[in-house]
């Protein structure tokens, strides 16, 4: 099979693999779409010595159609259509065992992680049963990459912030993820301000429902932010791990605000104490999402007829994933998956 290998600062290659067959427990995958993600760049741009060695298929947004069943395998078939959630638990702490395996805390390396945990960008991927979410069939295999990693990553944390048709929401940062905030929070109601430095993430936020853009660059966010609604945020998203955009938090939300904390980027966060502390701010981080979750997003997608390939800007074939790579690191589109035929 094909397989994707990242071997240098900003190098991927395409590299011939053996085709993966199934332990006891573990299905095949035949990858139909997958998705390159924020978190992928991060070993892009820096590739640790256990990506580089350690011979990683990069990738953790798989959504394709089972080939495959290893021993023992029961409850799944050949030709089910699946996603797969790629952060591999323990299936025994409090956390597992009350439907919060997302903060697992005996967590495993994720799949596209590490040698041990193959990724999805590949044409066959290994998967053990517990990892498995089936995809309904009225949702597409694009739409399952959307799902896999970063459509639930937007949806549990507003979720968690209850955003309902009172609230104006900031959304801080457009990248896929904003993207999709920005599409379920207009989708709950909510009016939606978006903040992007990129004009062209702007531009497909609000057709996407932002009824209100900022540009950073243009002058402090709270201040565009509060022409248009005077009394600040009810709630925000903040999505982009972006120093800058951390500040920024306190002066965009009105006081008793609400604010999730999904972007990882900087080592440490930034946010004036002052705000925090004489604004009452309530801030919390949340980690991708509870796979019990997935059956509800499916349904949220159906009910309101949500287009999630409207965040795609890019589709590739895994030859091209040098330039997939690429593209996504721009931080000019929207999200880049990768089709399979
Ligand atoms: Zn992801
Ligand atoms: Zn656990």
């Amino acid at each position: 099979m094909r397989a994707l290998r990242i071997v240098g600062e900003r190098k991927v290659i395409v590299r011939e693999l053996a085709d993966p067959t199934p332990g006891p427990g573990e299905i095949v995958v035949w990858m139909r779409s997958a998705g390159i993600c924020g978190s992928d760049l991060h070993p892009y741009r820096h590739p640790p010595a256990h990506v580089l060695e350690g011979d990683v298929v990069p990738g953790h947004e798989p959504s394709g159609e089972i080939v495959a069943l290893g021993e023992g395998v029961t409850g799944w078939s050949i030709g089910d259509r699946v996603v797969v959630y790629f952060r591999r638990t323990c299936g025994e702490c409090l956390y597992c065992q009350t439907g919060h395996r997302n903060v697992c805390v005996n967590r495993r390396s994720s799949y596209g992680h590490a040698a041990d945990a193959p990724g999805s960008d590949a044409e066959y991927m290994v998967v053990e049963i517990g990892s498995l979410m089936h995809l309904p069939d009225d949702l597409s295999y694009p739409d399952g990459a959307i799902l896999a990693c970063q459509a639930g990553t937007a949806y549990w944390p507003l979720v968690r912030l209850g955003v309902n048709g009172r609230d104006v929401l900031a959304v801080s940062g457009l990248g896929p993820l904003g993207l999709l905030a920005t599409l379920f929070a207009t989708a709950m109601g909510g009016r939606v301000a978006g903040i992007d430095p990129s004009p062209g993430r702007r531009e497909l936020a609000e057709r996407l429902g932002a009824t209100l853009t900022l540009d950073p660059a243009a002058g402090p966010v709270a201040e565009q932010l509060r022409d248009r609604y005077p009394d600040g945020a009810d709630k925000l998203i903040e999505t982009s791990g972006a120093g800058a955009a951390q500040s920024a938090i306190g002066d965009l939300l009105k006081p008793r605000g609400h604010a999730a904390i999904v972007g990882l980027g900087a080592e440490q966060f930034a946010m004036p104490l002052g705000r925090l502390v004489h604004r009452e701010i309530t801030l919390f981080g949340a980690s991708i999402y509870p796979d019990t979750l997935f059956p509800e997003i499916c349904r949220f997608v159906r009910d309101h007829d949500l287009k999630l390939d409207s965040v795609v800007s890019h589709v590739y074939p895994l030859e091209r994933g040098a330039e997939a790579f690429k593209v996504a690191e721009s931080a000019n589109g929207g999200k880049v998956l990768f089709t399979f035929e």
